[in-house]
């Protein structure tokens, strides 16, 4: 199928940075810009077809962002249902849910958690048809009527009924007697390549799926899936990534407000008089002259090995490239283009995702998706939000 229409970006203004003097004992600052993410949600929502509803998807701690302060904000935005991955991630976000949210955990119980699912008020995504007994029972032991979503596979081969396994729930209406299904849903394989003729495929086997589960909303959309055009958006678009401003338009322009800026700490920076080499396996040869600059950020934080040599960060305006490897604690910069007149000095902040390189930029470099880069941000940065629905909201919020 061809792309949708080209949407118009969404106006955004920088993520400001971080001032050097905040939070002096960590290493990196992450900034999260929580009026931009719950800007990228509303611009989504608006560009449903009528009667959509939008949800956001929060799995694997809001894209390593924190899901519970991702929530809050989305919250303020006006989302009202949310999926996560696990039944912990569930059990933690849920108290922190208004009453009228709807909190849908894709993996589905594992046998013995049924219960711990309508404890919490989940609602578990049924993922097989060793899922949907297990469901059904405990409904009709516990809890008749409990709510639950079914996930019908239509060309991914991961979860969800096989056409097989569909077919012989439509002949068995019983099976789904103790419970009400409140969503049947399924997940596309090739959203992000408009033109994949998967995507065409599986919008067509979609529709035949509801048609066996007459009454029920249906949800098949992922981030990029919105952007399919309204027959991909059913009545619940489930995005992820795009909230947080990795562009769901692969090869087109990010229309999405960047909502993540990471800078890491200068520790030491070295004036080199004679050629040296510079990180482990001496990789990089830096010439006399030349400024190097090591920062508090490395591997272990999640920057990416393979980016090595491979990205530029930012002094303001000025691009610094890595040289040499990243290292587990560490990673060295060539500074030696800011200009003199701005010493570069220990304390100072770099920026690794920024203004000037995006979070889609790194990932390229190091050979990932922006999927990977946020979701393995480290736990050592100092997380600073700005903006969301704290009482002065816009203000910054620690
Ligand atoms: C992760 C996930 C999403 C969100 O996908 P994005 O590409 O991040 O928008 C939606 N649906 C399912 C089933 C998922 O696993």
């Amino acid at each position: 199928m061809s792309a949708g229409p080209p949407f118009a970006p969404i106006p955004s203004a920088p993520i400001p940075s971080a001032d050097a003097g905040a939070a002096p004992h960590a290493n990196g600052i992450l900034t999260i810009d929580l009026d931009a993410l719950a800007g990228n949600w509303r611009w989504l929502r608006d560009r449903l077809r009528p009667g959509a509803a939008c949800a956001g998807v929060i799995k694997a701690n809001g894209y390593g962002l924190g899901d519970t302060t991702v929530a809050r904000a989305l919250v303020g935005a006006g989302c009202r249902t949310f999926f996560v991955a696990q039944l912990d991630e569930g059990l933690r976000v849920a108290p922190t849910l208004p009453r009228d949210c709807r909190l849908f955990v894709l993996s589905g119980p594992t046998p013995g958690t049924e219960a711990a699912f309508t404890d919490a008020g989940l609602i578990p995504v049924l993922n097989s048809r060793e899922q949907i007994d297990g469901w059904a029972a405990h409904a009709r032991a516990h809890v008749p009527g409990a709510p639950a979503a079914i996930h019908v596979d239509t060309g991914m081969t991961r979860l969800g009924l096989t056409p097989a396994e569909l077919e012989a729930l439509r002949r068995d209406r019983r099976a789904l007697e103790p419970f009400t299904p409140v969503l049947v849903m399924s997940h596309l394989a090739c959203a992000d390549m408009p033109g994949h003729p998967m995507n065409a495929q599986q919008l067509k086997a979609f529709a035949a799926v509801r048609e066996a589960f007459p009454g029920v909303p249906g949800s098949l959309a992922n981030s990029s899936g919105v952007f399919l055009g309204s027959d991909a958006h059913h009545d619940l678009a489930r995005p992820g990534v795009a909230l947080y401003g990795v562009n769901p338009t692969p090869g087109r322009p990010n229309p999405m407000a960047a909502v993540v800026r990471l800078q890491a700490r200068i520790l030491q920076v070295r004036h080199v008089d004679a050629p040296v080499a510079v990180g482990y396996g001496a990789s990089h040869r830096s010439a006399a002259g030349s400024r190097i600059a090591t920062a508090g950020v490395g591997y272990a934080d999640g920057l990416p090995r393979a980016c090595s040599g491979r990205i530029t960060g930012y002094i303001g305006e000025t691009p610094v490239p890595l040289v040499g490897r990243v290292s587990m604690d560490l990673v060295t910069f060539d500074v030696s283009a800011v200009p003199e007149t701005r010493p570069v000095r220990p304390g100072d902040l770099i920026d690794l995702i920024g203004p000037h390189n995006p979070v889609d930029d790194l990932a390229a470099r190091a050979g990932t998706i922006g999927y990977e880069i946020l979701t393995a941000l480290g736990f050592r940065y100092a997380r600073r939000s700005l903006g969301g629905d704290a009482p002065g909201g816009g203000t910054e919020r620690t």
